[in-house]
């Protein structure tokens, strides 16, 4: 196995983001941008505390030279952009994807702000990317990236400042590399990233965490919406960390996996996946296009599978106008950040399909993220149950709020979930004496 095989292999997943039916016609920071405009209206807030909302604190481009295998070397643009830190330190993923530009960063890092809000742990928002392609780098170039990088922001860095985490293309790995390179300016320091491995200071459950949050929103929202939580059908796009542990968590919870896709396929079986194989298949170098032990399907047929459950666990605005029509299921589970434009959401609403929105459905993995950084800053452990109870916790509360204010103003989940964050990020703004 050559050096790039074995660092493909490493992450259990081997693809490039793709395009299709599922891309978007509107960018994320006009999706975000919409509902921070709606909700700043409807919570009337002045047209300065707006721009403060809406706009970042502190936005970084970096140069990130690496020496390539072959001697080369490549330039590659990295960014962090601190969006919010009016309730504690900046905290948000780190994004390797050749198609990563700042304005995504900026969108996620304000979407960010919103959900550690709207969970109540006590973080703001940012967001991070290098814009390489983790699968076309050896293990030793996506480790010179990953130094790089964290040589050039350090400097606005630190577990009380600013704290990275794992998204698209990057791991455990590649934060334990972080911390290491952050380590030789600071000193031994695991709070500055969370998402690390077992071995260095990382938290029993984090891999699991996004989707366990999902599956546990899921579970809460089911029998409401006519679901039954324990034998769903469920579609899921998108087979990385997210998708592929969200798989194998609803089938343990009993429900049926239809259809999976990734950047190089999608595939159907009404009778249900063995997800443990395609996983395998995966992480064994195969492409799900040429997995033959269920049904290939086109982009567009996978999104008109029918199921219970389709969850978006790829890339932002999957969901859009040509795409949303073509959905036939009950609920829409978001496991990506902002996979549906705002055009998309009206056709679901139409539909009458549920939505569980980004900001509270995937914030699993930023509230073990924050355990994580609690049990560092403690120098403690806890244990996989308590980590996972503690989740449980924080994301049913969080669900009861969003759902109450849902039902109180007679508006989306989604729209109550932005109306909660907004609203706490623009009190501690206030309280502070910054607006
Ligand atoms: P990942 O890189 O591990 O996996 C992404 C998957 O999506 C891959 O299987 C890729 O092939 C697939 N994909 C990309 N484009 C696709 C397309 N057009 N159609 C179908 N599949 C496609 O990334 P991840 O960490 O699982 O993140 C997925 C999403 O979840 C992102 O939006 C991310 O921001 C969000 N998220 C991640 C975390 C986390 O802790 N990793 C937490 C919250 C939210």
């Amino acid at each position: 196995m050559t050096d790039k095989q074995s660092a493909k292999g490493s992450r259990g997943h081997s693809e490039s983001d793709g395009s299709g039916p599922g891309t978007p016609e509107v960018t994320s920071l006009e999706t975000v941008g919409h509902y921070v405009d709606l909700v700043a209206s409807r919570l009337g807030l002045d047209e300065d505390v707006r721009e403060v909302m809406k706009t970042a604190y502190r936005e970084i481009t970096v140069q990130v030279p690496v020496k390539m295998d072959d001697g080369t070397v490549r330039l590659f643009q990295g960014y962090r952009v601190q969006h919010n830190g009016a309730r504690g330190p900046y905290k948000g993923g780190l994004r390797y994807n050749e198609k990563v530009d700042l304005d995504d960063i900026r969108s996620m890092a304000s979407l960010m702000s919103w959900k550690t809000a709207l969970v109540n742990i006590p973080f703001g928002g940012a967001k991070g990317g290098v814009n390489c392609s983790h699968v076309e780098l050896s293990k030793r170039e996506l480790e010179g990236v990953s130094r790089s990088f964290m040589s050039k922001v350090q400097r606005v860095l630190g577990p009380t400042r600013d704290v990275m985490a794992p998204d698209m293309g990057t791991d455990a790995q590649v934060m334990a590399w972080l911390m290491d390179e952050y380590g030789k300016y600071r000193g031994h320091t695991p709070a500055i990233v969370t998402g690390k491995p077992i071995s260095l200071g990382g938290s029993l459950g984090r891999d699991s965490a996004p989707a366990r949050g999902l599956v546990d929103l899921f579970q809460e929202a089911a029998s409401g919406v006519g679901v039954s939580p324990n034998d769903a059908s469920v579609v899921i796009q998108g087979f990385g960390q997210v998708g592929c542990w969200t798989a194998r968590l609803m089938r343990d919870a009993g429900c049926k996996i239809v259809g999976v896709s990734n950047s190089k396929g999608a595939v159907y079986d009404p009778d249900g996946i063995d997800i443990d194989a395609v996983r395998e298949f995966i992480a064994g170098g195969g492409s799900l296009s040429d997995y033959d032990r269920a049904e290939p399907v086109d982009p567009v047929q996978f999104y008109k599978i029918e199921c219970d459950v389709f969850v978006p666990a790829a890339t932002a605005g999957t969901i859009n106008r040509n795409t949303a029509g073509l959905l036939d299921c009950k609920m829409v589970l978001e496991g990506a950040n902002s996979p549906t434009t705002p055009e998309a959401d009206s056709i679901l609403e139409e539909k009458g399909i549920y939505v569980m929105p980004d900001i509270l459905a995937n914030a699993g993995g930023v509230i073990v993220s924050y355990f994580e950084w609690v049990q560092n800053m403690q120098h403690f452990r806890w244990s996989e149950h308590e980590v996972n109870e503690r989740l449980e916790d924080t994301l049913r509360h969080a669900y009861r709020e969003v759902q109450g204010r849902a039902k109180e103003k007679n508006i989306s989940m989604r729209l109550a979930a932005f109306e909660l964050g907004i609203e706490r990020v623009a009190d501690a703004e206030r309280t502070r004496g910054y607006i």
